[in-house]
């Protein structure tokens, strides 16, 4: 088996504590020469200044290429736009644009009076600059704004006509939900690499949790799983979670995936563990 082109995603830091996790999580996975690594936006805008130190940060001292996320939420479109210069002069060359969710408080997605009102608006306005690679969220089940999947499908054929020249999925469970998207995606003449977002499974409580927001299938089989796991303790579940996340990207893989993003949370081991049993290794194992 080949190994897959792999890439990362973390999140800024908010306590001087966090900035010593991701620390060490980018210098842990860092060696497993990632395509890209990804830093996130925080719901509302509300880490903006965060986000431009982490994504500058790991560029300058583990010279890996990353993608900012970025959002129309709570921003005129000046506002937005200076946050991609301000990218653009610190030598970042790859952003994730994205329409972003509701900030707290409100119940749905609502455009700044003089802001994008939506994601194609965005994505247009950064490529019409002409010196960034954007890269999209895409959704192998019904967004919760979306009526149904073939509206996802549509919205993400627009998003690429605008600009994107990849996408990176929502994370799911069953390889099946990615290559029934990816079959629809070919079907409406999507051609952009479609790259699955892959959640270790750090936590089964925070990953249902997680689920439930953005309509991600729980399927049984994984809850009856990480329940019988959890009568053997901790060491069972993180087992489990290893066994089933390498199992999922070994399908996928096999169904013709060649590069798979993670959802680190800023914690590296089960990520290593998992892109290790895949066969990507550190730069420095040759030696
Ligand atoms: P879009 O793709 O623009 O919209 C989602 C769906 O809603 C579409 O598929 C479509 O069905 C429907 N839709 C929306 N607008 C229209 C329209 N005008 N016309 C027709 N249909 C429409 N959130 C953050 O706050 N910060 C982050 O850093 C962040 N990173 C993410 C990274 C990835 C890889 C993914 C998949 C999601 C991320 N999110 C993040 C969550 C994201 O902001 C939410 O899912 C948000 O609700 C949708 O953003 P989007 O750009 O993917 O939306």
């Amino acid at each position: 088996m080949t190994p897959p082109k792999i890439s990362f995603e973390f999140f800024p830091p908010k306590t001087l504590e966090a900035s010593f996790r991701l620390w060490e999580t980018a210098r842990a996975l860092a060696p497993l020469a990632p395509d890209f690594v990804s830093v996130t936006y925080g719901a509302g805008g509300t880490t903006r200044k965060l986000t431009h130190e982490a994504v500058t940060t790991i560029n300058r001292q583990f010279g890996l290429e990353v993608a900012a996320h970025l959002t129309c939420v709570e921003a005129t479109r000046a506002e937005t736009m200076e946050i991609v210069q301000s990218y653009a002069d610190a030598g970042i060359r790859e952003i994730v644009a994205l329409r972003g969710d509701a900030p707290q408080g409100a119940d749905r997605f609502t455009p700044h009076p003089d802001g994008f009102t939506n994601t194609v608006e965005l994505i247009e306005a950064i490529a019409a600059r002409g010196d960034m690679t954007i890269r999209v969220g895409a959704y192998p089940e019904p967004h919760p704004d979306s009526p149904d999947g073939d509206a996802d499908v549509a919205w993400l054929k627009r998003k690429i006509e605008a600009g994107a020249t990849s996408a990176i999925t929502q994370f799911f469970f069953e390889p099946e939900t990615f290559f029934r998207f990816r079959d629809k995606c070919a079907a409406a003449g999507i051609d952009a690499p479609i790259i699955p977002g892959i959640l270790p499974v750090q936590s089964w409580a925070g990953t249902k949790r997680f689920a439930a927001t953005c309509n991600t299938t729980v399927p049984g089989w994984a809850e009856d799983a990480f329940q019988l796991a959890a009568l053997d303790g901790p060491g069972a579940q993180r087992a489990l979670a290893t066994s089933l996340c390498v199992d999922l990207c070994e399908k996928l893989i096999a169904g013709g995936v060649d590069r798979l993003h993670f959802y680190t949370l800023n914690r590296p081991e089960l990520t290593h563990e998992v892109c290790t049993a895949l066969g990507v290794r550190p730069l420095n194992a040759a030696a």
